[in-house]
């Protein structure tokens, strides 16, 4: 066939030409700067933003936080409404903060062999994935789970086999799964490091790596507490998951002795691995801040209790001072405390409750009182305090925990 003639002669300028912009080189995150992370698990009590704003107040340069209710199996919406999502990353980004870590739900159990409870554990964990994606979360985190009668290896199969599922169809960008050791109470799957590497290792293909929880390990007698023990811990952990798929550590101290396999943590310096201890983790060259791959600083994130107004920020200012980097902290807010802001809300939440009461039984009086003198409405005082029950029951649901 000829070629088309060309039926209009177009005058042609090149500079008229679009020419696109060369894609500018996308910045890394500022947090992926190599430099040491400190985190607290933050409470996402009224809002996620919240979060964010008490991990700033708080000195941190990370945070972890729970995406639903983490102790109920409907512990909120199964997705988060895009526009909460993406205000939400907006400020994240703003503030710096980084990495985030989103604490599964506790009630997944990846071992389960009960077929509804195995199918629910992995719906679950697929909702948690779809969360942590909207968030904008680098890390999710999950225990293996409790392996009932089954045997170790067996259960092993089993959690490879739940996460494979529930990470099926998400696309994960540069989200990662990461497995928590556990203190190994009773049928625990996951106290083992060598356990853990053969979950990881049975993971191929799905972007899957570790979180070392200093108190589980301590529980599960590995004796972190001596520099010959940390040594030797340190090794292993090298030779079975490898140190570089270790981005995240839970930075706890532990109520229960060497070897007690009991999950109870303790404010740092006040437990049984004690302050010496976490002096020698977080100042040591080879649990250093930059990873391979030019990923992440390496994150300690606390989940110590917080029994008293500022034990968080005090757990948080204590971290920094170990690791000899207090004057790189980000500045605390005088005062502040998650469980301050905590007991207000509660406070309020008694005040609003009373004061409702008072009204209530006012009206209860002044309904009593025209019933007695024309006495036609047929609605009794105790069919309206049962819809005031269920009225309140109601705005409690829709409120996120
Ligand atoms: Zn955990
Ligand atoms: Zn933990």
């Amino acid at each position: 066939m000829p070629d088309p003639q060309p039926t209009l002669d177009t005058q042609f300028d090149a500079e008229d030409e679009y020419r696109p912009e060369p894609e500018p080189e996308p910045l890394p995150p500022t947090w992926m700067d190599g430099s040491l992370r400190i985190g607290i698990h933050a409470s996402i009590a009224g809002s996620y933003l919240n979060a964010l704003e008490s991990a700033r107040k708080l000195g941190c340069n990370a945070l972890q936080i729970f995406s639903s209710s983490p102790r109920m199996w409907q512990g909120g919406p199964a997705r988060i409404p895009e526009v909460d999502a993406a205000t939400f990353r907006a400020r994240r980004a703003e503030l710096g903060l980084g990495p985030l870590v989103i604490h599964a739900n506790y009630l997944i159990n990846l071992a389960a062999q009960q077929p509804m409870l195995r199918t629910r554990s992995i719906q679950t964990f697929h909702d948690e994935l779809v969360r942590s994606m909207a968030l904008g979360a680098d890390f999710l985190v999950i225990h293996p789970g409790s392996r009932g009668e089954a045997r170790p290896e067996q259960s092993v199969v089993t959690v490879i086999e739940s996460v494979k599922q529930g990470s099926k169809r998400v696309s994960l960008g540069n989200l990662r799964i990461l497995i928590e050791n556990t203190a190994g109470m009773g049928v625990a799957v996951g106290a083992r490091l060598e356990e853990l590497a053969e979950i990881l290792a049975g993971l191929q293909g799905v972007p899957a790596a570790a979180c070392l929880d200093t108190a589980h390990l301590f529980a599960a007698g590995y004796d972190i507490k001596s520099e010959t023990g940390l040594t030797s811990t340190i090794d292993l952990i090298d030779s079975t998951i490898g140190l570089d798929r270790v981005p995240v550590f839970h930075a706890n101290d532990s109520k229960i002795p060497l070897g007690g396999r009991v999950d109870r943590h303790e404010n740092i310096g006040q437990g049984k691995i004690g302050a010496d201890a976490f002096r020698r983790i977080l100042t040591h060259p080879r649990l250093g801040a930059a990873l391979h791959e030019g990923l992440t600083g390496r994150a300690f994130v606390l989940e110590t209790p917080i029994d008293q107004p500022g034990d968080d920020r005090r757990n948080v200012a204590k971290l920094w001072e170990l690791a000899g980097l207090s004057d790189q902290a980000p500045p605390a807010e005088k005062g502040f405390s998650m469980l301050t802001t905590a007991i207000k809300k509660i406070q309020m939440k008694t005040a609003a409750t009373a004061k409702r009461a008072e009204h209530g039984k006012k009206t209860l009086e002044a309904s009593a009182a025209s019933q007695s003198s024309a006495p036609r409405k047929k609605s009794t005082p105790a069919a309206k305090k049962s819809k005031a029950a269920s009225k309140s029951k109601k705005s409690r649901k829709t409120k996120r925990g």
